[in-house]
């Protein structure tokens, strides 16, 4: 996976993306970052890549012409790559929709706008889809653009030291992850649960499961209303699910007496 990121702080996003398992991955050749100072394609001496925006009203939108030459540098060294702008108008950025980036492309390269934002000339003319990390706004697109290439690089193969790595995460199938410990087994009065220091696999595998299906009935159950039941294919894998359901139909019912006891 080749990833060029188009942006007006460089220095910034390098400082954060060759570190660690991403640093160590490239290392490996498995992938390739590499960030684009937009305003060296300016050509004019102060090399000022804005302006002010046609039609009046606040502050200044990056140029057409500038964010053109550097994506038409981008094309010409390294090939047509996948072009995203990061904008809080895309669609939403998840987990599938990295599945699906690494699963159609194998070059992709995001644009960073600042400022009121960028021309849209240069989308209609470069862009083939705009992408948001959720409904907010952010000062600049280098903060998305970290996320997403973060988020797609890690599960490129060979990456990680194995697939269980991001399968068994929160989002891989509509489920959060469980809860995780580590030593010491008891820290501020707090034990561990017992299960976990059993050393039996099975056990522990399924109290994961069921924990994880809680926590997602709990906190996401728009997630939970997308987990697909047709992949739980034995009697014990059902059953597994049934247990949680009915666990968290008792746990919804004791905190709503509780609340109730309360007002
Ligand atoms: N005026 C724009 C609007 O209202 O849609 C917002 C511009 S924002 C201040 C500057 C830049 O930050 C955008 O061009 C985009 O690249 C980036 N940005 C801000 N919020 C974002 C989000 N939620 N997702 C992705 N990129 C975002």
């Amino acid at each position: 996976m080749r990833i060029d990121i188009m942006t007006l702080f460089p220095t910034a996003v390098d400082a954060m993306l060759h570190e660690s398992i991403l640093g160590r991955a490239e290392a490996k050749g498995v992938i390739t970052l590499q960030t684009h100072q937009i305003r060296a394609f300016t050509t004019n001496k102060q090399m000022q890549v804005d302006d002010y925006p046609y039609g009046g009203g606040r502050g200044a939108v990056m140029q057409a012409d500038p964010l053109y030459r550097c994506w038409e540098h981008i094309c010409q060294t390294h090939g047509r790559g996948h072009t995203i702008y990061l904008s809080p108008c895309g669609r939403t950025f998840t987990q599938a929709v990295a599945r699906e980036l690494i699963a159609a492309h194998d070059h992709l390269i995001l644009v960073c706008g600042h400022y009121e934002g960028i021309d849209q000339r240069f989308i209609d003319e470069c862009v083939d889809e705009e992408i948001s990390m959720g409904d907010f706004v952010l000062t600049g697109g280098e903060i998305p653009a970290m996320a997403l290439a973060d988020a797609v690089c890690r599960m490129v193969p060979g990456v990680l030291p194995e697939e269980e790595c991001f399968t068994e995460e929160s989002h891989w199938n509509n489920l959060l992850e469980y809860p995780q410990y580590s030593r010491p087994a008891e820290w501020h009065g707090r034990a561990v649960p017992e299960v976990l220091l059993s050393g039996h696999h099975e056990n522990v595998a399924k109290w994961r499961r069921k924990e994880s299906y809680k926590r997602t009935m709990h906190r996401r159950p728009d997630l939970f209303a997308k987990f697909d039941r047709s992949q739980l294919t034995t009697k014990a894998e059902r059953r597994l699910l049934a247990e949680a359901e009915a666990e968290f139909a008792a746990e919804v019912a004791a905190q709503s007496t509780s609340d109730g006891a309360q007002s």
